[in-house]
């Protein structure tokens, strides 16, 4: 990143730039909205982004300088063309990131090789039936055992965790020590292990990854299967939350631009009662409060990367960033399809899609009120 975070560094232009052109090439509006319409998960685009080293932006041991700045440019092109396709990007980045912080050399080689390759994908498994905001009532256990960790529960809201070569990162308790944070552990679990039993779930929207329920009969995992060690899942968990939001914002505030470039281009074209419907000051001024709405969380999602990248917390700058662009994407999907008017309904292009994709943004990764406790918490208020 530029030592000014609101002015992009060559090297952010740079990828900015090959990034526009390669979701232009490989993630046309056309082939997003087949993907969405029919659950199709496109595996040349992963591929194609292994292969031009996007990756490698998170593999070294050392940071790499201005690697979250990097980052949010990355994202916010990608999130253009959908938010769902950042998510699975995020997937893997933030995967490979926990194997290069956490895990031994042979894990590395095992796990995020083929990640890197573009052969391997990974995944997240937190969510449970009755485990959602509160992440460290897991239940799903993991015992010790001869010959590794024996692996039973049910995880539920797992995003991608179906599509072949996935592996999952899966949060399992080892013991009940009455201090549920101290009990979490990592597993690497991949989806087509025995006993692994994976469902897709029917869902409104997020349709390019899926998100799939996994049943764990006795899975019988090797002790290489163990991320860092027993009691530490919670602090994987959390430290790698932080750059996800800075990563997720970025790609809802690239699909907020996406759908408002979308719209303004209709509002100039369509025509009512004799004038293009952009005459209108209806139109436009709900339109030009989004695009300053937009700016300001952009604003928040540069500072939270400049902050990591400059090693200083921003647990709390992520959050409100990430709180910012769910919201303000949900809202401005909402106010596209209304200024379309019927045609903002049809899958004739990709607006649907952001609507669905858009609704969600708000709860992925926290819902706003849990946000907004975390943010209450660090102004000193103390709430039960
Ligand atoms: C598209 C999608 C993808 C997902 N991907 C994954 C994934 O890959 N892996 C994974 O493990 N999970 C995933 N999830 C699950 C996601 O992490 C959860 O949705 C999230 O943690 C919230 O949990 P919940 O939906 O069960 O809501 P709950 O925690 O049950 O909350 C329900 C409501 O209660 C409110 N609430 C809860 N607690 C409080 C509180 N203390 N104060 C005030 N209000 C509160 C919330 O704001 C919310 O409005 C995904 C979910 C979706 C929708």
């Amino acid at each position: 990143m530029s030592a000014n975070p609101f002015i992009e560094s060559e090297d952010q232009e740079q990828l900015r730039a090959t990034a526009r052109a390669v979701i232009a090439r490989h993630a046309p509006q056309r082939d997003v909205r087949i993907w969405d319409e029919e659950g199709s998960y496109p595996e040349h685009l992963y591929r194609e982004i292994a292969k031009l080293g996007w990756y490698d932006i998170v593999a070294d041991d050392e940071p790499l300088d201005g690697m979250a700045g990097l980052l949010i440019a990355l994202c916010e092109e990608v999130g253009r063309a959908s938010s769902d396709l950042v998510a699975l990007l995020n997937l893997n980045i933030s995967g490979i990131r926990d194997l290069i912080r956490w895990g031994t050399l042979e894990q590395q080689e095992k796990y995020a090789e083929p990640v890197l390759r573009g052969d391997g994908r990974f995944s997240i498994a937190v969510s449970e039936p009755d485990v959602g905001s509160d992440a460290a009532s897991v239940a799903t256990t993991a015992e010790r055992v001869e010959g590794g960790w024996l692996l039973n529960g049910q995880k539920t809201y797992c995003e991608g965790a179906g599509i072949p070569g996935t592996v999952m990162e899966l949060f399992a308790k080892t013991g009940d020590s009455g201090r549920k944070r101290d009990d979490l552990a990592v597993f690497l679990v991949p989806s087509d292990h025995p006993g692994v039993e994976i469902r897709r779930m029917p869902a409104l929207g997020r349709n390019i990854s899926g998100i799939y329920e996994v049943f764990l009969h006795d899975v019988l995992v090797p002790d290489e299967a163990l991320l860092g060690e027993p009691g530490q899942g919670w602090q994987i968990l959390k430290e790698r939350l932080v750059l996800e939001r800075i990563m997720i914002s970025s790609g809802f505030l690239g699909s907020v631009g996406q759908v408002l470039d979308m719209t303004v281009e209709y509002a100039s074209e369509r025509e009512q009662f004799g004038k293009t419907i952009s005459s209108y000051q209806g139109v436009t001024l709900p339109l030009a409060e989004m695009f300053v709405r937009k700016d300001a969380a952009r604003c928040a999602v540069q500072r939270s990367a400049a902050f990591f990248d400059a090693g200083l917390p921003c647990e709390t700058e992520s959050t409100m960033a990430k709180f910012l662009c769910g919201q303000i994407y949900a809202e401005a999907s909402a106010l596209a399809v209304q200024l379309q008017g019927a045609y903002g309904y049809v899958r004739d292009h990709t607006l649907p899609m952001h609507h669905s994709d858009g609704i969600i943004a708000r709860v992925v990764a926290g819902p706003p009120s849990v946000q907004l406790n975390f943010i209450a918490r660090s102004m000193g208020l103390r709430g039960n």
